[in-house]
């Protein structure tokens, strides 16, 4: 017998014992996902103004933010501005999109602009959507973080601005809790939605997962809490489908490698492990009318 035919025998047997074990074939740590370029559904960069969710400033300006990055490797990623999360008037929130749409354009193919406001003047928050969709490209709207500058999700506003969101076909990315997050699945379901976190504790993870497996206009998004433990990246894929997880990892507050780390460790197949790291959100982008790029 060739050693050829003996690792095929031995290979088959490996198989055979996964299949047993795990009651599906075991997949090796696969290299495919990063020929593509694994894709970041959760960037905020450190702004022009200074603004910067980092809690201990390490990565300062877009230079060092893209070095980290390609330390990570993590090739790509939809980009959002702290500054316009944090703003207090339209024009913070303009200044920080436009920015965005400045460092889109400055590294080509590399980031996917995205577009974030308040709702507080409701008028002035729309036409920018609109805005930053005709002129800039933007597909994807967020992360929206409604803690940060004080606004709900159950008012006519947050209608409005899901209603557009929804006519517009974009992507939006909405930091929620369990209550928030049920009332937008359930009140949008035009909507394409991204929910980022797992979520911070057992109760918590566990219903998340639930909402999103039951809104199938909806996404569970990887960063923060809740990835770190171990089992429950399976139990996303297992209860929701694979075509509804997306990495995404907070950055520049969060760490991109860990959760990489765990999905690439987990007992997933390699198509479902690409899936997630980077073909889910080049989908939706796709969907959402982005172009070809990056
Ligand atoms: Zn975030």
């Amino acid at each position: 017998m060739s050693g050829f035919h003996r690792r095929q025998i031995l290979r088959a047997g490996v198989t055979a014992l996964a299949d047993f074990v795990f009651g599906r074939p075991l997949t090796l740590p696969a290299q495919a996902e990063t020929r593509r370029g694994i894709f970041d559904a959760h960037l905020h960069i450190p702004s022009d103004n200074g603004e910067n969710f980092q809690w201990s400033l390490v990565t300062r300006n877009m230079q060092e933010f893209v070095a980290y990055l390609d330390k990570c490797g993590v090739k790509r990623g939809v980009i959002s501005s702290s500054w316009s999360n944090k703003a207090q008037t339209p024009d913070d929130y303009r200044q920080g999109n436009r920015e965005v749409a400045k460092y889109v354009d400055r590294y080509k193919g590399r980031f996917r602009g995205s577009c974030v406001i308040t709702p507080f003047r409701i008028d002035d928050a729309l036409r920018e959507i609109e805005h930053c969709h005709q002129e800039y490209g933007f597909v994807w709207l967020g992360e929206f973080c409604n803690y940060m500058t004080g606004y709900r999700y159950d008012t006519p506003e947050w209608a409005e601005v899901m209603k557009l969101a929804a006519r517009l076909k974009l992507v939006i990315q909405i930091h929620t809790n369990v209550r928030e997050m049920e009332h937008l699945a359930e009140k949008f379901p035009e909507a394409t939605i991204v929910f980022p976190h797992l979520g911070g504790n057992r109760d918590d993870i566990f219903k998340r997962i639930d909402i999103v497996a039951r809104h199938k206009n909806t996404h569970i998004e990887l960063s923060g809490s809740g990835i770190e433990r171990v089992g429950i990246l399976e139990k996303a894929v297992k209860e929701i489908g694979a075509d509804r997880v997306l990495y995404g990892s907070d950055f520049t507050i969060n760490e991109p490698s860990a959760v990489i780390a765990r999905v690439k460790n987990a007992f997933l197949t390699a198509e479902d492990r690409e899936k997630i790291l980077f073909r889910n959100v080049e989908r939706l982008l796709a969907r959402a009318g982005a172009g070809p790029r990056p």
